[in-house]
């Protein structure tokens, strides 16, 4: 039997931030992982998805680089070197994280770790007691009910492996990780359908978003339905059939099903963990219904990413460490969409704030990318939205355009601070960047707009 402070089951973003916190904090921490350390983010989300994605990005440069009189011609696209791009990254960071949990002297212990009673974790025929236990279990792609995954029908898992670029590809779900996948293979060469049955695209997002991204992907000749439900996946030799409600019927060489991630805690509610539609019940300060038992990262419901959970790992382990950590709340998380255009965004939508604090207290600011220099010599269109209260702080910001994705760190300053558009419109922004297009819209609604009417 071995012993320590803490013992994290689940090595992703959310366990291993806990571990390296706690043991920065004194405290010896072992980690239980039955796969490998990095998780779901390092080894089939964040970091696959976005090598990927770069690829797509650098073959869409390459496709319109005669447009700005470089002679250059996209021969093809090679899937070995691109995999191959990909599992050099990943493998990098794989061995980074490795290393400097092994230099902190956190113990990985790798099997399956289940909780036998309060303090008491079983890995196998091991057995560790710690006074804490944190639990980092991480989420699975949800299926489609009656749908078996295989060769053709995907899940985001088995699409980032696929060795070929599909000719015809159906994504189902029009969250995240549905329009990346749909970007990427567009940018590769496919013929590509979202459906989604929703009434739109990204639903979650503002509208300014959502309205622009499906008008970058109409023009990008990327298809999609919306408002539409899917009632059956029929895979065969040669394709795979989607079923519409409407009737309609859609054919495809591949399925990928990007319908939503559902959290990995099959079974834990038999070792007393309370479930709510299989997230893991936790109070404001992360713990379970068991005594010094806590819960971390995509396992609690809310925003399933990766810089949530580290956020909420460091937290549990400065809790644990007897320090008075603040919260952080959901609504301040910065959410990006790595499409092409990207989208970025922070805080409440307009349709939100409104419905929080009615419409006459609340005042929007659109920038049209079109007014940015940088923007325009990116070649990208695209927009910035500020909301804020009337004589208030600013509640959100959503951008979108290519490259937007590094703006939202100063978006979330401004909303995580309550700051107002008059605090931030003083603050200079080089010319000519991108960021200017938020100044803008800053300086407009402190009601000095300097290249906007
Ligand atoms: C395709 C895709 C793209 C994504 N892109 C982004 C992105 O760009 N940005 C972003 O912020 N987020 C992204 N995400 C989400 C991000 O990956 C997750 O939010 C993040 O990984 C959650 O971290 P976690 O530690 O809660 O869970 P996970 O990373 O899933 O880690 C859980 C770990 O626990 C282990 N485990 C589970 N049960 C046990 C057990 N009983 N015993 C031992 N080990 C166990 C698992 O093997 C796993 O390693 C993406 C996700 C996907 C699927």
């Amino acid at each position: 039997m071995a012993t320590a402070d803490v013992v994290v089951i689940g090595g992703g973003s959310a366990g291993y931030a806990a571990a390296l916190r706690a043991s920065e904090l004194g405290r010896s921490v072992v980690v239980v992982e039955r796969d490998r350390l990095g998780g779901t983010c390092l080894h089939r989300g964040c970091v696959p998805t976005k090598a990927l994605l770069h690829v797509a990005d650098v073959a869409d440069v390459v496709a319109g680089a005669a447009a700005v009189g470089v002679q250059a011609g996209l021969g093809g696209i090679d899937p070995d070197a691109m995999h191959a791009f990909r599992r050099r990254i990943v493998e990098a960071k794989h061995k980074g994280l490795t290393g400097l949990v092994a230099a902190r002297g956190i113990t990985v212990v790798h099997g399956e770790g289940r909780l036998d009673g309060p303090g008491r974790v079983v890995v196998g025929t091991d057995v560790i007691e710690a006074k804490d236990v944190v639990l980092a279990l991480g989420a699975r792609t949800r299926p489609l009910p009656g749908v078996e995954f295989g060769d053709r029908v995907l899940s985001s898992d088995t699409a980032l492996e696929l060795a070929e670029i599909p000719d015809r590809v159906i994504v189902l779900g029009g969250g995240v990780i549905g329009v990346e996948f749909a970007s990427l293979w567009r940018s590769l060469g496919a013929e590509v359908t979202i459906v989604e049955a929703l009434p739109s695209l990204v639903p979650n997002e503002d509208e300014s978003l959502r309205k622009g991204l499906e008008r970058a992907f109409r023009k990008r000749g990327i298809g999609f339905r919306t408002g539409v439900r899917v009632t059956s996946v029929a895979p065969s030799a040669d394709d795979v059939t989607v079923t519409l409600e409407d009737g309609s019927d859609l054919v495809a060489d591949r399925v990928l099903v990007a319908i939503g991630r559902v959290p990995a805690s099959d079974g834990w509610d038999e070792a007393g963990i309370a479930l709510d539609r299989g997230f893991v019940v936790v109070d404001d300060r992360l713990r379970t219904s068991v005594p010094h038992v806590w819960a971390v990262g995509d396992l609690v419901a809310g925003p399933q990413l990766a810089h949530r959970g580290f956020q909420h790992g460091i937290f549990v382990a400065e809790q644990i460490a007897g320090l008075s950590p603040i919260p952080v709340p959901d609504h301040t998380i910065p959410r990006i969409t790595y499409s092409h255009p990207e989208l970025a965004a922070v805080g409440l939508t307009r349709a939100q704030a409104e419905e929080r604090y009615g419409a006459a207290a609340i005042a929007v600011a659109d920038y049209n990318l079109a007014g940015n220099a940088r923007s325009e010599i990116l070649g990208t269109s695209g927009s910035v939205r500020v909301v804020r209260r009337v004589d208030g702080p600013v509640v959100g910001v959503h951008l979108i355009g290519d490259r937007v994705g590094e703006l939202i760190s100063e978006a979330q300053l401004i909303v995580g601070w309550d700051a107002h558009p008059e605090d931030v419109a003083p603050f200079v922004h080089a010319h000519p960047t991108q960021s200017e297009a938020l100044g803008e819209a800053m300086l407009a609604l402190a009601g000095k707009p300097l290249h906007a009417l």
